[in-house]
């Protein structure tokens, strides 16, 4: 057994990532400035789109997104139910209502073939979630979204640097991106609002700091601008050059973190073919580049005679850390209290809430950690009924 633990995710920071964030924090210029825009500018570059914005998390990019698209009451907004939280509780703070679309049961993903039979005269928009590194089907959405003329906001907090269809996710449509510390980059907490439209680019860039017409840091005037004046009521989502600094370094290594991250997964793969009882997900068919943000497997639980939630504490026992990516939002309690009538509705969300779990994957491990999480689920797997 592994004497140390091994946690499921941990950031790769180097000496000199800690020493830049040092050199701005004595720089004296440590909020929203020079080295957010450069990150913008990378970042823009990095996936090809029109414009990207930087912001404090991925969260407060969809919250924008909302706001800016008008989403209230009456409004209805596709989604899954599969998915981080913050996306079905921000539908729900804006007055709105979400409708669940049932996700392949292999891929974990919403297409269009689930999205159509949601959709109504009251839908406003469809949030699909590039999930665990690969993309969604999005010429299908796309194609369903326009003959219904609904807006789409892709989630893409698992995707930085995932391909789809020979295009960076984020080069087509609205994108946006987390860099929470479990996601491919990290900025501490963060996130990137990619779009190809100007009307939307320059309205969200208002909206996130205090919908005034000007960045914390304008460029011109090195970040003097009182005479700038409230264009209309805006929120405080701007990234500080703290964290922004940070977000620069890593994208110069993200495509390094995305080659190791799909080496492990290919061994894991390999090491976890023979065990009968753990499911791995489906890569899809079409064309695109995973970049493994996860390894999600499932328990069958049936044949393994134990739950998800066992073995998840067996592993942990072993010194093995697991996660959760998700469970079904409509099980949480204040969705089970107020919205009853999802429940049994969406059969595949349901069967792979109660089985998912990520094993450890991260750039700085090794194939021998791989080695020790699988001898651990076998010995788990044989011990189970003891
Ligand atoms: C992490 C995550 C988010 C939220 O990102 P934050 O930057 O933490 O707000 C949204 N959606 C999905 C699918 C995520 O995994």
């Amino acid at each position: 057994m592994r004497t140390e633990f091994l946690p499921f995710s941990r950031p790769s920071i180097t000496e000199e990532d800690i020493a830049a964030v040092a050199d701005v924090l004595r720089s004296g210029w440590i909020t929203t400035g020079a080295r957010a825009a450069e990150f913008e500018n990378h970042f823009r570059d990095y996936v090809d789109s029109r414009g990207a914005l930087a912001i404090t998390s991925a969260t407060a990019g969809m919250h924008l997104a909302l706001k800016t698209m008008g989403i209230g009451p009456g409004d209805e907004v596709v989604t899954p139910s599969l998915t981080w939280v913050s996306t079905v509780n921000l539908i729900v703070l804006a007055g709105a209502t979400p409708v669940f679309a049932d996700i392949d049961r292999d891929t974990l993903m919403v297409d269009a073939e689930t999205i159509r039979p949601c959709l109504t005269d009251k839908t406003r928009l469809i949030i699909p979630v590039h999930f665990a590194g690969a993309p969604a089907d999005m010429n299908s959405i796309r194609a369903l979204a326009q003959a219904h003329d609904i807006g789409i906001i892709e989630d893409a907090a698992h995707a930085a640097g995932t391909y789809y269809d020979g295009e960076p996710v984020g080069h087509t449509g609205t994108a946006i991106f987390s860099f929470h510390p479990i996601k491919n980059i990290t900025t501490c907490e963060g996130g990137m609002f990619c779009s190809d439209d100007a009307e939307l680019l320059e309205r969200v860039r208002r909206l996130k700091f205090h919908g005034l017409g000007v960045d914390a840091y304008d460029r011109q005037t090195q970040g003097r601008s009182p005479q700038a004046q409230v264009l209309e009521p805006g929120y405080k989502y701007n990234l500080p050059d703290t964290l922004a600094v940070l977000g620069i370094r890593q994208l110069q290594r993200l495509d390094e973190f995305n080659r190791k991250r799909t080496q492990l997964a290919l061994y894991y793969q390999e090491q976890l073919s023979e065990i009968e009882e753990i499911i791995p997900l489906r890569e899809p068919s079409y064309s695109m580049r995973h970049t493994w943000h996860l390894f999600i497997v499932r328990v069958d639980m049936d044949r393994a005679g134990l739950s998800r939630d066992d073995f998840m504490s067996e592993l942990k026992k072993r010194n093995i850390g697991t996660g959760l990516h998700f469970r079904a939002v409509h099980q949480q309690k204040y969705y089970q209290d107020h919205m009853a009538m999802w429940s049994g509705k969406l059969p595949n969300t349901e069967w792979n809430s109660d089985r998912i779990c990520s094993l450890p994957l991260f750039p700085d491990m090794e194939p021998e950690d791989i080695d020790d999480v699988v001898e651990s689920i076998k010995e788990v797997l044989s011990e189970k009924g003891i």
